[in-house]
C-alpha cells in the first residue's frame, strides 16, 4: 500500500495491465490516489486487475470516470488509437500518466530465429510503445495538458542477452525512442522516462529454465530477484510531481545485475 496519494488528480492509462508488472503498477497508482484506465490484450484480464484496485471503480457497475478495463492489442495502429478515444471517452480527459508495460518474448538463438518471432517481438515491444505514446501525447497537447509517459524497457536492451536478440532490439529502441520524445514534448511539460527492469518474478519469467534463473540469481548483487512491487514503485515516483525535472531518463531496477 502506498503511503503517500501523489496523484490524487491523475488519469494513469497502463498497458499490459492484466498480468506482472502491469497489474503492479495500476495497484500502486490507484493506492497513490490516481483513477486507472486498465488496458490489456486479454480484456478479461484487465477487468480482473481493475477488481483488485481500492476506491470506488472497484466495485461492480463502477460510475463513469472510475477505475476501468479496456482490450486492445497495442501493436494495431487503429486499436491504439481508439484506446486513447475511449479512454478520454470515458473520463473526459486524456491520461496525464501513461504506462507502457504490455511486452512478450519470443525467444530462440538467432541462428534459428524466424522472421515472425522478429516481428511479432518488435511489433508489440517496440511499435506498440511508438503507437500508444504518439497517441497520447497527440491527445495531451492538443488538450494543452502536461503528462508523465513511462516506458518498460529492459536491462536486457542495455545488455543483450543469449537466445533474446529480438527482445534486446526492442527493448534497446525503447530508450532510444523513449529519449526522443522526451527531447520533443519537454516543451509541452511531458515527461518521457523509461525503466529498465532486471528479473521480475511475474508469468514472463515462468517461462525461462529453472537452470538458467539460478545462475541469473546467484549474479544479483541484493540475492534475490525482484517483485512487480520493486518495479511499481519507481514507475509510482515517476509519474508524480517528485521527479518533476526527471525526463529522458533510463531507471535500472535490477537489484544491482549488470551496473
Ligand atoms: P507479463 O506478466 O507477461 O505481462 C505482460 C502483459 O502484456 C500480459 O498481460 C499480456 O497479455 C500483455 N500483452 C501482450 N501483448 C500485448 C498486446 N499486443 N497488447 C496489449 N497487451 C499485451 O510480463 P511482465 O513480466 O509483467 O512484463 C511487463 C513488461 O516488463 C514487459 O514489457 C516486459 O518486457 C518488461 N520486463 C519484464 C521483466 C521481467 O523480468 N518480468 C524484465 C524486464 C522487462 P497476454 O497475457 O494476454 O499476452
Amino acid at each position: 500500500m502506498a503511503s503517500q496519494l501523489r496523484l490524487c488528480s491523475a488519469l494513469a492509462l497502463v498497458t499490459g495491465a492484466g498480468s506482472g508488472i502491469g497489474r503492479a503498477v495500476s495497484v500502486r497508482l490507484a493506492g497513490e490516489g490516481a483513477a486507472v484506465a486498465a488496458c490489456d490484450l486479454d480484456g478479461a484480464a484487465a477487468q480482473e486487475t481493475v477488481q483488485l484496485l481500492g476506491g470506488p471503480g472497484s466495485k461492480a457497475g463502477a460510475p463513469r470516470g472510475t477505475h476501468t478495463a479496456f482490450q486492445a492489442d497495442v501493436s494495431e495502429a487503429g486499436a491504439a488509437r481508439r484506446l486513447l478515444e475511449q479512454v478520454q471517452a470515458c473520463f473526459a480527459r486524456p491520461p496525464s500518466v501513461v504506462v507502457s508495460c504490455a511486452g512478450i518474448t519470443r525467444d530462440e538463438f538467432l541462428l534459428h530465429l524466424s522472421e515472425d518471432d522478429w516481428d511479432r517481438v518488435l511489433a508489440v515491444n517496440l511499435k506498440g510503445i511508438y503507437l500508444v505514446t504518439q497517441a497520447a501525447a497527440q491527445a495531451l497537447v492538443s488538450s494543452g495538458c502536461h503528462g508523465s509517459i513511462i516506458n518498460i524497457s529492459s536491462i536486457v536492451g542495455k545488455v543483450g542477452n543469449v537466445g533474446q536478440t529480438n527482445y534486446a532490439a526492442s527493448k534497446a529502441g525503447v530508450i532510444g525512442f523513449t529519449q526522443s520524445a522526451a527531447r520533443e514534448l519537454g516543451r509541452y511539460r511531458i515527461r518521457c522516462n523509461s525503466v529498465l527492469p532486471g528479473f521480475i518474478a511475474t508469468p514472463m519469467v515462468q517461462k525461462v529454465p529453472q537452470k538458467v534463473l539460478d545462475k541469473v540469481t546467484g549474479m544479483i548483487p541484493m540475492g534475490h530477484m525482484g517483485d512487480p512491487k520493486d518495479v511499481a514503485d519507481v514507475v509510482a515516483f515517476l509519474a508524480s510531481e517528485d521527479s518533476g525535472y526527471i525526463t529522458g531518463a533510463s531507471v535500472e531496477v535490477t537489484g544491482g545485475l549488470f551496473m
